[in-house]
């Protein structure tokens, strides 16, 4: 036998392993009772189960065990007689003969069958998780993350990158999520705060010299739950000096790439970029999912004269949708309900057939506006044109969320397709102050062409931040830093941040830069979606050993609970009575 990590003092060999190659040898393997039957009087056949697979072992039938009993069987490998291999096991060839049974622990009948084939409702399978995730599922996506965080630390280490642990019991952070905060025992009425990323941690790291750095980091935000959102989550965060974002494009890539590599078996190509005004013009969004083509096209000057009072706005755009004329008049007042939704007036639709537009709008069209939606996006007959009219941003965003309901497979399905969105903007709108607000956060660099914007047309400052995206998901977020005190002060005074407030939330890292800040840039890749999409999976709790439901529970442990008087009395905490 090669070198077995297999045994230990109890077991030679996992159950999978039992196999042809050891036939007729003595072996002793451990593990689960998945299935009993009864073979007469005298025999019982087991089905032992670890997470390598199963093993089928003949056992005396007077031998008490059940399902989910912990047994360590001892036995000799044989030949199973002609005519009962198994071909869909890796063990189907051979069974365990002339066993001694050990049983290490008797089990209670399991509150739900244990395999894929039984449909358990989630709430079930979150309460009883410690069983769920003895099922095959939930065993080859949690290995898959341990490869997948695996394969990102190996691939940051051969880049010259330094694992560095930061604090978890910390000050603010400035992502700008509501922050989880926990109460000081040794200084009642003070709170540490959970970190929403490391971000001013990776960041003082620069000024202190280790030009690369990366962690496999938890990270915490009280943002409502969703498909792709937990409390907690997992991102692999990097930071490095000396470097432009081109820098960190390849560095991320190659780990990401690398993982794709070791979850999928392919290495996916060359990541291409696209910035946030084209990927807004083209495909109305700023995580564009480019598995299927669909792009916005631009009517605006054909309708910049038009007599037709739905299309009279600043920005016209249209939508192919290949084969949709023979979408129902139900589906079309579905898409037309979802736009209004999403803000717009309404939804202008035609159908391209033999005999020209059919549509309700057709005849008000002059001939070249017509002419224009004919031929939008070299349409066919039996395509369906759909048309929005309103302000630019708008528009592209009703029509780009139209094109996502229309042709969007599941997230997890079909090729991976990723893109970096370079050039979003610094500021993403004004608070109800007048002050604007960051869209990624108050130390991304703006872009050195816009400098002179912040004052006269601060919406129009591109900033040097950028995403990468996955099948329409943002995998994460980065930028190059301000590391210069004047531009990091005009962009406070922009956000309406005070010299006051900049030193009281961020004054430790304003003065650390007074000591020889590099230049540096960073981002951070959420693992938790990475290897939902690589696992097949729509939902982040899918890839989570214990998450939390939708509502933020742990119907496992029961948290958020009660604690005791005691804590309470310790902590100084009063509360305002429940309502
Ligand atoms: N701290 C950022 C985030 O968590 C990532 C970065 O800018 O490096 O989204």
């Amino acid at each position: 036998m090669t070198e077995n990590f297999e045994a230990t003092s109890m077991r030679d060999l996992l159950c999978g392993s039992v196999d042809l190659t050891v036939t007729g040898e003595r072996v002793s393997v451990c593990g689960w009772v998945a299935k009993r039957r009864e073979h007469g009087e005298h025999l019982a056949f087991l089905d032992l189960r670890d997470h390598s697979g199963v093993v089928q072992a003949v056992v005396d039938g007077s031998v008490d065990v059940r399902s989910e009993y912990v047994l360590r069987i001892t036995g000799t490998v044989s030949l199973r007689p002609e005519g009962t291999v198994n071909e869909r096991l890796s063990t189907g060839e051979v069974e365990l003969t002339d066993c001694e049974v050990e049983v290490l622990s008797a089990a209670e009948p399991p509150p739900f069958q244990i395999d894929e084939r039984s449909d358990v409702d989630e709430q079930v399978r979150l309460k009883f998780r410690y069983i769920d995730v003895r099922r095959d599922k939930m065993q080859r996506n949690l290995r898959l993350r341990a490869k997948v965080n695996a394969t990102l630390r190996r691939a940051m280490e051969r880049q010259g990158f330094c694992e560095v642990e930061t604090p978890l019991l910390w000050a603010p952070t400035p992502e700008g999520a509501r922050e989880f905060v926990v109460p000081s025992r040794l200084h009642p009425g003070e709170f540490y705060v959970l970190p929403q990323s490391p971000q001013i941690a990776k960041q003082l790291l620069m000024v202190g010299g280790f030009d690369r750095y990366f962690q496999i980091a938890r990270c915490l935000r009280d943002e409502d739950l969703r498909a792709d959102r937990q409390f907690e989550f997992t991102q692999l965060d990097v930071e490095a000096s000396f470097v432009t974002q081109d820098d960190i494009f390849a560095f991320v890539s190659e780990a990401v790439l690398d993982a794709a590599e070791a979850a999928t078996g392919e290495r996916p190509g060359p990541i291409s970029t696209m910035t946030w005004a084209d990927a807004l013009d083209r495909y109305g969004t700023d995580k564009p999912d480019l598995r299927f083509a669909m792009d916005l096209h631009d009517l605006s000057s054909v309708f910049s004269t038009t007599q037709v009072k739905a299309f009279t706005a600043p920005t016209v755009k249209g939508l192919r949708v290949p084969g949709g004329a023979e979408f129902t008049r139900s589906r079309l007042d579905a898409l037309t309900d979802q736009a209004k939704g999403l803000g717009a007036k309404g939804l202008a639709w035609f159908r391209v057939t033999n005999d020209g537009l059919d549509s309700p709008l057709a005849r008000f069209l002059s001939a070249e506006e017509a002419a224009a939606i004919r031929g939008l996006d070299d349409a066919n007959v039996g395509d369906l044109i759909l048309v929005v009219a309103d302000e630019y941003v708008a528009a592209c965003k009703v029509l780009g969320a139209l094109r996502l309901s229309i042709g969007a497979p599941p997230v997890s399905e079909g090729p991976h397709h990723y893109v970096w969105i370079t050039e979003f903007p610094l500021f993403e709108g004004v608070d109800e102050n007048g002050d604007l607000v960051s869209a990624h956060h108050p130390f991304t660099m703006p872009h050195l062409d816009d400098l002179d914007l912040i004052d006269s047309d601060p919406l129009q400052v591109r900033s040097q931040s950028y995403d990468l995206v996955l099948n329409g998901w943002e995998l994460g977020s980065g930028s190059v830093r301000i590391h210069r005190a004047d531009i990091q002060s005009r962009i406070f005074s922009a956000l309406g941040i005070s010299d006051e407030e900049a030193q009281s939330r961020f004054g430790f890292l304003l003065g650390a830069f007074k000591y020889g800040a590099p230049p540096h840039a960073g981002f951070a890749v959420g693992i938790d979606r990475l290897v939902a999409i690589f696992a097949g999976e729509d939902n982040i709790r899918e890839v989570i050993a214990f998450p939390k439901t939708q509502s933020g529970t742990d119907l496992m442990s029961g948290a958020p609970k009660d604690i005791t008087a005691r804590q309470i009395r310790d902590l100084r905490l009063t509360f305002a009575p429940k309502v």
